[in-house]
C-alpha cells in the first residue's frame, strides 16, 4: 500500500487590484424653479360692506391662520390635508 501523498490545495493568486479612485464629478444642480402662484389676501377675504368677511373656514386641524380650500362640497386644507365636508344645506 502506498499512500498518495496529498495534494497541497492550490491556492488561487489573489490579485492585487488597484484601487482606482473615483473622481466625483460635481455636477451642478439644476434647480427648478417652480412658478408659485402666490394667492394674495385678497383671495380668502370678500369685501362686504367695507368689512371683510370670511369666506372659508379655518382648519381644524391646523387652527386659525390656515384656510380650507373650496371644493365644492367640501373643504379641504392644504396644509394638512384635513378634509371637511359642507354641512348639507336644508332646503325645503
Ligand atoms: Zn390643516
Amino acid at each position: 500500500m502506498s499512500k498518495e501523498p496529498k495534494k497541497p490545495v492550490e491556492e488561487e493568486p489573489v490579485e492585487e487590484k488597484p484601487v482606482e479612485e473615483k473622481l466625483v464629478e460635481e455636477k451642478p444642480k439644476k434647480v427648478k424653479k417652480v412658478k408659485k402662484k402666490r394667492k394674495g389676501a385678497f383671495h380668502y377675504y370678500k369685501i362686504e360692506e367695507e368689512k371683510p368677511k370670511r369666506l372659508l373656514p379655518f382648519c381644524e386641524r391646523c387652527g386659525p391662520g390656515y384656510f380650507m380650500a373650496d371644493h365644492g362640497d367640501r373643504y379641504s386644507c392644504g396644509h394638512c390635508g384635513f378634509t371637511r365636508f359642507k354641512p348639507a344645506e336644508t332646503s325645503g
